[in-house]
């Protein structure tokens, strides 16, 4: 017998970033009667096959770099070929990520959410049916929905592509590949081939243009993608990929073009890591009457409503320049202030949102591209820019040390920040309080008054002439 229908005041459909933040604000804040739902783990990409485990995948390669390049200059007798077991630490990092699971648990049953199990498909504007574990459909009524189901990596559509794997693919690789070919150019292809080569992989990264992360400011793009091939990886530029063989023992044959003609690649290992699409083909989102664009992500305007009243999306499932979990998770918080908290004008700010790529070295950015501000702000721009090596590889040999690269874009006669982009160790822990700053109107002449902390790299951002 089917379960008698429930009724709530705040339907959320996706335990990920956005829906979790959203949910447990709605309930554990506001006391709204709220039901999330979720088809796989608790925590969505981030927590399971994304920021999480790529982070702690990070950490690692930045040891072996250490290991490897940086012990043995400062003086210390170590193995620099000291092997790296991938399947333990798999393993621990897959425990750690169960354990994230059970705390969010936890934590939706602390703010008195009512977590279901289950796959959620529209009904109608305000019905969902959600069909559990043990196969029965729970009929749910909402007075409010918040559709928040993300995304999934995208197919490259060529043939044998099944023989590679994508993000969440990786994180399921129980040995390290020794050869592998990275295809992509964006956020994940650049920080896993930067993973793959620190702990000792051959990486072949295949990328469609002659740099890679071209959303980034140009600065970026050229000396990220010039310190990647200094570092031994293999850049495959002006490339695309026709077909995968499968040459048995594990070994697959990519046939490819690239900048130097036709060739083919004997690998353990393909990433396809071609960007991402939304998740709303699989939940009858017809049935709900949102409207989709073209590439069916979610419309939204800035208050996360959809073309549908008392519908709303946020995250990774809209088109809103940001897939990022903060985003995320601010926007599903600013929501449920908005819609059970009384805050009538409360939504999140796109602009001046700090991002960072954990490449090798790291990236951050903030605020316009030097394109982007050209654009917009014509003559009437200040550009300050710095080369230079940190202190920390005064002790290695030329030919041995990571550049730091650091863009100040600056607007009017009053010299407003309106873009920082920065290259080099540490970027990813810099950009956070230089973000606090932009987002305050911060002009050159207030980061020039705060006074420099030194040694650090940081402090090149406040004396920059
Ligand atoms: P998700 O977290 O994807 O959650 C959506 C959830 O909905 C999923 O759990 C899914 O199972 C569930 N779902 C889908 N359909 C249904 C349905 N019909 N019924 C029930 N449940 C459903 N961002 C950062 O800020 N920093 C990083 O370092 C970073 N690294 C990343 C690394 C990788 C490899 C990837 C792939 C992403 C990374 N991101 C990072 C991006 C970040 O993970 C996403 O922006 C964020 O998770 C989006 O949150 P969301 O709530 O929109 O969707
Ligand atoms: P991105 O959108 O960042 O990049 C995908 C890139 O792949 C495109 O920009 C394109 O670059 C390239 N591409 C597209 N099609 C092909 C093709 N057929 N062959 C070769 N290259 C192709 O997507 P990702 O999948 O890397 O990441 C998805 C999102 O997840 C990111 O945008 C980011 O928001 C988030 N993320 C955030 C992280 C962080 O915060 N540190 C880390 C990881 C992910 P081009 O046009 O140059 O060819």
């Amino acid at each position: 017998m089917a379960p008698t229908p429930k009724e709530c005041d705040y339907l959320v459909i996706g335990g990920g970033s956005g829906g979790l933040a959203s949910a447990r604000r709605a309930s554990g804040m506001y006391g709204a009667k709220t039901i999330a739902i979720e088809n796989q783990r608790l925590g969505g990409t981030c927590v399971n096959v994304g920021c999480v485990p790529k982070k702690l995948t990070w950490n690692a390669a930045a040891i072996s770099e250490t290991i490897k390049h940086d012990a043995k200059p400062y003086g210390f007798s170590v193995n620099e070929t000291a092997p790296f077991d991938w399947k333990t630490f798999k393993h621990k990092r897959d425990a750690y990520v169960k354990r994230l699971n059970g705390i969010y648990e936890r934590n939706l049953g602390n703010d008195k959410v009512e977590y279901i199990h289950g796959t959620a498909t529209f009904k109608s504007k305000n019905t969902v049916n959600v069909k559990l574990d043990d196969g029965s459909v729970q009929e749910i009524n909402a007075k409010k929905i918040l559709i928040a189901v993300g995304g999934r990596p995208n197919k490259i559509g060529i043939e044998g592509e099944e023989l590679g794997f994508n993000s969440d693919g990786f994180f399921d690789l129980e040995e390290q590949p020794k050869k592998v070919a990275v295809i992509g150019a964006g956020y994940i292809a650049i920080e896993m081939a930067g993973m793959f080569h620190a702990l000792g992989t051959e990486t072949h990264l295949f990328i469609r243009h002659d740099t890679f992360l071209r959303t980034f400011d140009p600065m970026i793009q050229e000396k990220v993608s010039a310190e990647y091939e200094r570092q031994g990886i293999f850049l495959h530029k002006q490339s695309s990929q026709s077909k995968v063989e499968d040459l048995g023992n594990g070994t697959k044959r990519l046939h490819y073009k690239d900048s130097n003609g036709e060739g083919t690649l004997d690998v353990d290992g393909i990433l396809w890591a071609i960007g991402r699409v939304p998740e709303t083909d699989k939940c009858n989102i017809e049935a709900s009457g949102v409207k989709l664009n073209d590439k069916k992500h979610v419309v939204v305007d800035k208050y996360q409503n959809t073309s549908v009243e008392n519908i709303y999306a946020l995250g990774d499932v809209c088109d809103q320049g940001f897939e990022l979990t903060p985003v995320a998770i601010a926007a599903g918080r600013r929501l449920a202030d908005r819609l059970f908290g009384g805050k009538n004008d409360a939504h999140l700010n796109y602009e001046n949102i700090p991002s960072v790529v954990f490449a090798h070295p790291e990236v951050g950015s903030v605020g316009l591209t030097e394109p982007e501000a050209r654009e917009k702000y014509g003559d009437s721009l200040k550009i300050y820019t710095t080369n230079f090596t940190d202190l920390y590889y005064s002790m290695m040999e030329d030919g041995k040390k990571s550049p730091t690269a650091y863009k100040i874009i600056c607007e009017g006669p009053n010299e407003r920040v309106v873009g920082l982009h920065i290259m080099g160790i540490n970027s990813s822990e810099v950009l956070q309080g230089f973000g606090v700053a932009i987002k305050m109107g911060a002009t050159k002449a207030d980061f020039d008054s705060c006074v420099a902390i030194h040694p650090t790299s940081s402090e090149e951002l406040v004396t920059m002439k």
